[in-house]
């Protein structure tokens, strides 16, 4: 139903990645520079950013009992937005399925939230799924918040098109950001209080371009730009593809010491024949030679990585490969799916569908044997010294959470804030955390 109020208050709840978190922040950024707050915890908005994923079919579907929850047949009920990437690829869908959404945006489109908001609050419905690259940055507001750890898009699309993925249909063609305007915006981020930044990109090692005299940049490059910024003490980047690795990124990572030792490089599988079949343009040994690369460059550097389960026509044998890459590389931490034929892609009709408890089998296994490296990766930490950023409380009174340089959740007690960089020596290693105990502050 049309929503016939301005709003005062906004609430954006991101799902999936983190470039969806990224676009969220800045929708935020966007309706608070309109005047808009947002809501406080517990306090009802009067417009819901539903800022949706449809990288799976479970994340795709959550869109609609949102809204369902959201529903109220009375003037309390909020006004509902839906971006992101369902909104991309089912915009129609959802405008017919869902009298109660207002308005329907892209993920390339947000920058055009407010006309749209004026346009329900005179009680028309709109959908805006246009992708002009790069107009949305141009069209948002300066950077104005920042937590300790921030993340700046640097490339967004991708032009892969693994056979199981929507990205390239979702997010569109590969684009890299203008080298200037990244810069401007670390610059904001680290001035903010960011004292690490996450560069994001779908290939984000796919990034290139320019500065104002006309030298032409490569990933790499990017990364020593953002060295020489003083307030700024990490760089970490994700995700990246094992085809785009160039030598100057793995020669950064043994020169550059705010670069941080860790890379998240997704292999997907281990069998060159289902490789082959996601389109995936690499084998399982080149994807280990890479890595062997990253660990002549930086020894120490954490392994993470992305697997499906699953894949059309993926037989004991080849996922059999998978575990053995596996063991071969041993992950710090890494993300496993089921695959989930997403409509529209190559491989949601191929033949040889493997069988949904097949699935869950594999995943188990699979999993288990991730579960059992990140444990091993954690307990090899323990005994060692190193600097934590301190992202936020814990829950113990006197108790800090942070991140290791190799990403490890850092837990410890004494004195701290939010942003510092404290020197822990890692005592207690468990599955998901490790426990640290604080020696004398290093500074902010
Ligand atoms: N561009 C990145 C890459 O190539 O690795 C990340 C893409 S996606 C947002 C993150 C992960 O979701 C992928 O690496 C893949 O493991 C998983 N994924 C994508 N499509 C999927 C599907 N149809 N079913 C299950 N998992 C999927
Ligand atoms: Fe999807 Fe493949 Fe592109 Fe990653 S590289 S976003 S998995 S198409």
């Amino acid at each position: 139903m049309p929503h016939p109020r301005n709003p005062q208050t906004f609430r954006v709840k991101s799902f999936g990645c983190q470039m969806n978190v990224y676009d969220g922040e800045r929708m935020g950024e966007l309706l608070a520079a309109q005047g808009m707050r947002a809501a406080s915890e517990g306090e009802d908005a009067d417009l819901v950013v539903l800022n949706t994923c449809h990288i799976r079919e479970r994340a795709s579907e959550k869109v609609y009992s949102d809204i369902g929850r959201l529903r109220r047949d009375d003037d309390t009920a909020p006004m509902i937005a839906v971006a992101g990437c369902v909104a991309q690829a089912e915009g129609e869908e959802i405008m017919t399925r869902a009298p109660s959404v207002s308005m329907v945006v892209g993920p390339q489109a947000y920058h055009r939230l407010p006309g749209m908001i004026e346009e329900a609050a005179r009680g028309r419905r709109s959908t805006d799924t246009d992708m002009p690259a790069n107009t949305k940055f141009e069209a948002l507001p300066e950077r104005r918040r920042a937590g300790a750890s921030a993340f700046l898009t640097v490339q967004e699309g991708c032009d892969k098109f693994c056979t199981y993925c929507v990205v390239p249909y979702t997010r569109g063609a590969e684009i890299s950001r203008p080298f200037s305007d990244l810069l401007r915006e670390a610059e904001k981020l680290a001035e903010n209080g960011a004292r690490e930044i996450t560069l994001l990109g779908q290939n984000v090692n796919a990034w290139t371009g320019a500065t104002s005299s006309g030298r032409s940049l490569g990933f790499d490059d990017l990364i020593r730009e953002l060295d020489k910024l003083p307030k700024l003490k990490r760089i970490r980047y994700t995700t990246s593809h094992p085809n785009d690795v160039t030598e100057g990124l793995i020669r950064a990572h043994g020169e550059v010491e705010k670069l941080m030792p860790f890379l998240h490089l997704p292999v997907q599988s281990g069998s060159d024949r289902v490789l082959k079949a996601m389109n995936r343009s690499h084998t399982a040994d080149s994807y280990l030679r890479v890595i062997e690369r990253f660990r002549e460059a930086r020894p120490d550097i954490a392994i993470s990585g992305d697997f499906i389960v699953g894949f059309p026509g993926e037989t004991d044998a080849d996922f059999e490969d998978t575990l053995r890459l596996i063991d071969t590389v041993g992950y710090a931490q890494a993300f496993s799916f089921k695959y989930s034929p997403r409509p529209g892609t190559p491989a949601a009709t191929m033949e040889r569908q493997v069988p949904r408890e097949l699935m869950d089998e594999r995943l188990q296994r699979l999993q288990a044997a991730l579960n059992r490296d990140q444990l091993a990766f954690n307990q090899a930490s323990v005994g060692r010294r190193c600097e934590v950023l301190v992202e936020r409380r814990g829950k113990k009174p006197g108790q800090w959470l942070g991140k290791s340089p190799w990403l490890q959740s850092v837990f410890f007690e004494g004195e701290a804030a939010i942003g510092d960089m404290v020197s822990v020596d890692l005592a207690e290693a468990g599955a998901n955390s490790v426990r640290g105990l604080l020696l004398e502050p290093v500074g902010a």
